[in-house]
């Protein structure tokens, strides 16, 4: 039998993709080359903004031509994740193609669909007779894979104003930390070298039931506990970075920076969402800190990790947004300088409480709003950089260059990517390289040097 995922949205839907694929291999499935010819297609979605659900209805309807003309019925098509959440089984009425329609918490019911497909009975009903709870799972790891993701928590508590995901993740449930530390021995033992803890509010992050005898206290485990008890899992590791996304600010606490600052371990990078530079936009979008506190935290990070990037997600063009907001937003930007960002204008989503919020701005003004964050930003994205020519750093080696295959991608822990000369054999590897020269955002090095080990 085969099968084939199409993935979109979030690392979340990458790292729930992965165990879905872990699944497939343990029953005897073979991922197939296209969807075409596979027994299975699972479309893993998005609902984060309208166009990300237009395109997968694109590809339903794709799916549904196919099934049409093949005699035999195609292949059994499974619609996964938050659209799947959002739109429930009223999408197999909308999509009579769609043959499961598989919710965010519902990945316990996919082994009952991959059986019912390996017995050609596509279609039948699956025996849920309670919404399944979420379940953590391993995920698959491809060959020479040194890079992975550990899911964490799931869900989020917050409801920002603009946002679905409390609506289709459900609430934050937190995972087992014994079994966070299992997954992360079993990635130790394939080679893994750079984990990225996982979650859409990643540092709140807390477990009240049993905890692992390794840690000493009693009580709940909250996320700057759990970083430490990773901390001193990987003391001795071949994992030698990590990471966690997505962080809170508002959730980010002065701990969770100790406990960072005092383990070389965690990576000199943090996403921290701001959003906003404006507090009154701040309080509309019910991100619940204000534009004062960002900037402490902010400097508190800094003063414990001098040497650490920041990025951010900037949301401009929100209901009420005007002019002067705008310019607390440039002004923020300026006074932190982020080394990237992601930058997009608000768009109405139908189920958020912002989406009937009144003063919507028009396009044209979203447009030129948008239009100045993102020149500011290249602005510090270039400076920043351009300070950083000359420094010596560790990086880990990602694979061949697809533009030069006498050249190695490579990254380094504050999330910048350097090309240099190198052999594919160093993949997966830490070396140390000096910035000597940038193209665009990309740093170039003359040679690299093997840090002992490959570690
Ligand atoms: S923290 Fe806010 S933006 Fe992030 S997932 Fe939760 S509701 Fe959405």
């Amino acid at each position: 039998m085969t099968y084939f995922f199409e993935t979109y949205g979030c690392q979340m839907n990458s790292a729930e993709s992965a165990a879905l694929d872990l699944v497939c291999r343990e029953r005897g499935w073979t991922v197939a080359a296209e969807g075409e010819g596979a027994d299975l297609v699972l479309l893993n979605t998005c609902s984060v903004r309208q166009t990300a659900e237009t395109r997968v209805m694109g590809r339903i309807a794709l799916y549904a031509a196919l099934k049409k003309k093949r005699k035999a019925g195609g292949p059994c098509l499974v619609v996964a994740g938050c659209m799947a959440e959002r739109l429930g089984e009223g999408l197999k009425k909308t999509c009579p193609a769609v043959d499961y329609v598989m919710g965010t918490s519902a990945r316990p019911v996919f082994p009952l669909i991959l059986e019912a497909v390996e017995n050609a009975r596509t279609g039948v009903p699956l025996q849920t007779a309670e919404k399944p709870a979420f379940a953590f799972s391993s995920s698959h790891l491809e060959e020479g894979q040194f890079r992975s993701f550990v899911p964490i928590m799931h869900g989020c508590n917050n409801f920002c104003s603009y946002c679905i995901v409390p609506y289709v993740r459900g609430p934050e449930i937190s995972r087992d930390p014994a079994s966070i530390l299992a997954e992360i021995r079993s990635l130790e033992e394939h080679g893994v070298r750079e984990i990225t803890l996982l979650g859409q509010n990643v540092n709140s992050y807390r477990w009240d039931g049993s905890l692992p005898r390794e840690v000493p206290s009693a009580g709940p485990l909250a996320f700057p506990g759990l970083l430490r008890l990773i901390a001193r899992e990987l003391e001795r590791s071949p994992i030698r970075w990590v990471r966690f996304l997505s962080a809170n600010p508002k959730d980010l606490s002065p701990e969770t920076v100790a406990v960072m600052a005092e383990y070389p371990l965690f990576c000199r990078h943090l996403h921290l969402p701001v959003q906003h530079g404006s507090n009154a936009i701040l309080a509309a979008m019910n991100r619940r800190y204000t534009r004062e506190q960002y900037l402490d935290l902010v400097r508190n990070i800094r003063s414990a990790m001098p040497e650490i990037s920041l990025s951010t997600d900037i949301l401009t063009g929100f209901p009420g947004e005007t002019a002067g907001d705008l310019e607390e937003t440039l002004d923020l930007m300026a006074e932190i300088k982020f080394l990237y960002a992601y930058m997009y204008h608000y768009n109405p989503r139908e189920g958020t409480a912002a989406y009937g919020l009144p003063g919507r701005i028009d396009e044209k003004t979203k447009r030129e709003r948008l239009g100045r964050v993102i020149a500011l930003q290249k602005t510090h994205t270039q400076e920043l950089l351009k300070n950083r020519l000359g420094r010596r750093n560790r990086v880990l080696v990602e694979g061949i260059s697809r533009k030069n295959a006498d050249e190695l991608i490579t990254r380094t822990e504050r999330d910048e990517m350097v090309v240099v000369p190198g052999e594919a054999s160093l993949t997966g590897c830490f070396a140390e390289l000096t910035l000597s020269s940038l193209r665009g955002n990309t740093f170039r090095a003359k040679e690299i040097q093997l840090c002992p080990g490959g570690l």
